[in-house]
């Protein structure tokens, strides 16, 4: 057997012991009973040391060295395994351990300030994160920028920099287009209560419209929506919330955009590194271009409006446009997860700052708080009332992923680029999504990225499909237009 062939077979177990490692999650999140929890945190543990230590397998090193790429999967496959193990072996054994048990208990000790919104109980624990990330970045990345090597985990070639660059040109015109936006008279917001069977009903309809197999796949109940799992077994949840049907809605379409992107991945490379979606920023364009410029448009909700009406009966809204209007309301929040088009990457553009402040470090951790209340405040024009609408929302940087926030803006601006391309290449594509029909949209998606997998780079994933460089200004000139023509602007 050749070195390649040889690896591949190994290689092939780990992503199988990867998805299984991935189930339990999901199991623990829809099905486990409560009291099992201390057990599963054995069994996760467990997992997590096989696969561990088969990534650095020296045996891995060895196939490495000897193997060689006949063709352009080969080279990619090699690709993705030499980075794994070439980054796994360079953090210290002793360093992950105390890592992985380090933010195991900042969870606790975060969930706990939160609820207590008590910041100051939390930022020793959070210092240590910090510190701790640091060291892991220093032993990765050597001389170069320490965040750069955390964000690569997430979104392999991308770098502070770069990102830092495309941000600070999308919020000033965020922060003048909320302004403008906030100017303006609100449209109508929902009222009355949306009975949770109903509410499924449709939220499955919405599923097999934007092309999610259930052959592949299945639909359950939990907390937070998310989707798990790779090539012929790929999972989403989705939550119920009587009064706020588009929360279910909106979720479904977002997990189902992450789905199909899995799901339409090559099946020629299952169980393989290709056979996964190649970033999170990758990821997060296709659940937002199903989410946001799909699920939002005007066409689309047109189509859902007569869903809800089926459904429901007449639920207070007039017709089609002032639907249109209610589902793309925009209003102040505190809270990132709540937040809309418009505003969402404020959020994240604040948080992306901050971190990387903290990482380099130029931000002390004793002073995120008051940073983040006064860029806050800079950006949305009101003062944060309490931690927990504040510093203390989001769950990330207890558990020790500095940079993941700049991955869901990156998702954004590369949804805004595939937008602009699929309306050029599929023309009257809006009379297919007044009917509720996605499939030529879909269908182009998985045609010119999703198929592709982990073949490329996650910029040459996104390059390969638009024809162009990735920009922020599709998706400035998307949002603009969409928000001007709802408000009047
Ligand atoms: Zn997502």
């Amino acid at each position: 057997m050749s070195a390649y062939d040889a690896l591949m077979q190994f290689q092939r177990e780990t992503e199988a012991l990867g998805q299984i490692a991935g189930r339990l999650g999901w199991d623990q999140e829809t099905m486990m009973p409560d009291a099992a929890t201390p057990q599963r945190a054995e069994e996760h543990g467990a997992m997590a040391n096989i696969l561990h230590a088969r990534r650095i397998d020296p045996r891995v090193g060895e196939w490495l060295d000897q193997a060689e790429a006949a063709d352009e999967v080969a080279a990619a496959n090699l690709r993705h395994i030499r980075r794994s193990f070439e980054r796994t072996a360079k953090v210290p054994a002793a360093l992950a351990a105390e890592l992985a048990k380090t933010t195991s208990l900042a969870h606790r000790v975060w969930a706990q300030a939160r609820a207590d919104e008590d910041v100051a109980s939390f930022l020793p624990m959070l210092q240590k994160v910090v510190d701790l990330r640091r060291q892991e970045a220093a032993a990765i990345a050597g001389n170069t920028d320490p965040y750069d090597a955390l964000l690569d985990d997430y979104e392999p070639g991308a770098t502070g920099a770069s990102l830092g660059a495309m941000f600070a040109a999308l919020r000033p015109r965020l922060v003048a287009l909320r302004a403008a936006i906030l100017d303006r008279p609100a449209p109508a917001a929902l009222s009355g209560t949306f009975d949770e069977a109903a509410q499924l009903a449709i939220s499955c309809k919405l599923a097999l419209a934007f092309g999610y197999s259930l052959d592949n796949g299945r639909i359950d109940k939990a907390v937070h929506p998310f989707c798990s799992g790779s090539g012929l077994d790929v999972r989403i949840t989705t939550r119920t919330n009587l009064t706020d049907p588009f929360n279910c809605f909106y979720s479904t379409i977002h997990e189902v955009g992450h789905a199909t992107y899995e799901q339409g991945i090559d099946a020629a490379h299952l169980l393989t590194p290709l056979g996964a979606g190649v970033s999170m920023g990758v990821h997060e364009s296709q659940s937002r271009i199903y989410e946001n410029q799909l699920g939002r448009s005007r066409a689309f909700t047109g189509w859902l409006y007569g869903q809800m009406r089926d459904q429901f009966g007449d639920f207070g809204i007039a017709d089609e446009e002032a639907f249109y209007a209610t589902v793309n309301r925009v209003s102040d929040g505190f809270i990132r997860t709540e937040a809309d088009e418009v505003q969402y990457n404020l959020h994240v553009l604040l948080r992306f700052d901050l971190e990387r402040a903290l990482i380099s470090g130029d931000l002390a951790v004793g002073d995120l708080e008051a940073a983040w209340n006064d860029r806050f405040a800079a950006d949305f024009g009101f003062a944060v009332d309490k931690p927990s609408n504040g510093v203390l929302q989001d769950v990330h940087w207890s558990e020790g992923l500095f940079g993941y926030f700049p991955t869901y803006t990156l998702g954004n601006v590369y949804a805004g680029c595939l937008h602009e391309a699929l309306r050029q290449a599929v023309p009257g594509l809006d009379d297919d999504l007044a009917r509720g029909d996605t499939s030529r949209a879909t269908g182009w998606l998985r045609e010119n990225l999703q198929q592709f997998g982990g073949l490329r780079t996650p910029v040459a994933t996104v390059t390969h499909a638009i024809g162009a460089q990735p920009s922020e200004a599709p998706l400035l000139d998307y949002l603009e237009e969409k928000f001007g023509q709802i408000y009047g602007l």
